[in-house]
């Protein structure tokens, strides 16, 4: 089969990791007899250098007309001035709500050769699979009023969280889909004790609850999960969460792994154009070096493989390789090891 696939490199390491997962899926394309056609477009910085705004027009066009876009990262202390007209993070939102992503997913394993990478005691770690689910396009980051101004010779500033019944059932319902090829566990994540928008939250995913008789489904408060996801991770399987707690557990789960430079994260809407990305960022520290991990871009191309192309047989076929690089001791800088970004990848293409 015939695919279009729009790569988005970016900033920093971003050119280095999707070059290498490009690399990865033409393996799987050669293998599996299909045709991967890459378009390549510019975002973040460099459009900003380039054309004055993070995110055209024309790209964005363009992504919403692929079967699915791949992301390298964004960003760098050269768009970092904060009253800048433009920023590389603007264009990463742009994109999301231009492609109508509202789910976030971060699966998070420990391959039991990097036990030793994680900070936790290994026992801790032993059968860690967890998918985070965060929702992406509501609550505090988007709601309104959000505003500051001066009150009574005070400043003063507002954000609003705010979600509708829709938008919480959208993104519960896939959490319980995924978790049927899973260990068949939701956790719900919510801060109901406080907030209103988490009561509904809450109400939305015990009403669905009923439709998914097979699906365990618990609720934890944010506070009781952030300290559950580092004493007793492996008791997860599916983790659904607003969009602002999303976005600190994930960072927090994240760490279980060992290294930034190994996870994957998967972007999805209702239908459409899914995206995909490494969870780490441009790593301006690293970036011309030729030494990032590219295993995080390598298993988002698996994702896409997966989420938007429907082809299982080959995602699998991606993860395996990584798995079996890892087992056999290849490493990168990151994770103490002496491989090349190209080094690692070309390890893993010999296992496709
Ligand atoms: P970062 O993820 O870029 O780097 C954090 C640390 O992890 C650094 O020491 C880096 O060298 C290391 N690291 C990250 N990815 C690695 C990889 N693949 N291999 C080996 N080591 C890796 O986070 P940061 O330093 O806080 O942010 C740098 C820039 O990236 C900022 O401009 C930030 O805004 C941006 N950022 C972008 C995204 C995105 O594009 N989605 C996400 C996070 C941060």
């Amino acid at each position: 089969m015939d695919y279009k696939i729009t790569l988005l490199p970016g900033d920093g390491i971003g050119p280095e990791v999707v070059n290498e997962a490009a690399r990865a899926l033409n393996a799987i394309a050669d293998k599996y007899d299909h045709a991967f056609n890459f378009q390549e477009r510019l975002m973040g910085g460099c459009s900003i250098d380039k054309y004055g705004s993070s995110l055209t027009d024309e790209t964005l066009a363009d992504c919403k007309d692929s079967d699915a876009v791949l992301l390298g990262a964004v960003g760098g202390p050269k768009w970092d001035d904060p009253n800048a007209k433009d920023r590389p993070e603007r264009g990463l939102l742009a994109l999301r709500k231009g492609l109508g992503v509202f789910a976030n997913l971060r699966p998070v394993k420990v391959h039991p050769a990097l036990i030793d990478s994680s900070p936790l005691k290994p026992e801790k770690l032993k059968g860690v699979d967890i998918l985070v689910m965060r929702e992406l396009t509501g609550g505090l980051y988007f709601g309104q009023p959000k505003m500051r101004e001066t009150r009574n010779g005070k400043q003063y500033a507002v954000d609003t969280l705010e979600y509708y019944d829709y938008e919480i059932e959208r993104i519960v319902r896939l959490a319980f889909d995924l978790a049927k090829g899973r260990k068949q566990k939701v956790t719900s994540v919510d801060k109901a004790n406080v907030l209103e928008s988490s009561r509904l939250w809450r109400q939305t995913a015990t009403r669905l609850g009923k439709e998914y008789a097979d699906i365990e489904l618990d609720h934890l408060l944010v506070d009781t999960a952030s300290m559950k996801l580092i004493t007793a991770p492996a008791a997860f399987d599916v983790i659904v969460t607003e969009n602002m707690f999303g976005d600190i557990l994930t960072d927090e789960a994240s760490v279980l792994a060992g290294s930034m430079g190994m996870l994957p994260s998967a972007s999805l809407g209702e239908a459409g154009v899914g995206l995909f990305e490494p969870i780490h960022g441009s790593a301006p520290d690293i970036a011309g070096k030729g030494i990032a991990n590219p295993i995080g871009t390598i298993l988002s191309s698996a994702m896409l493989l997966r989420y938007s192309l429907k082809l299982e047989l080959e995602a699998q076929a991606l993860e395996q390789a990584v798995d079996a690089v890892i087992a056999s001791g290849a490493r990168t800088a990151d994770l103490g090891g002496p491989l090349t970004t190209q080094q690692m990848a070309d390890e893993i293409l010999k296992h496709i």
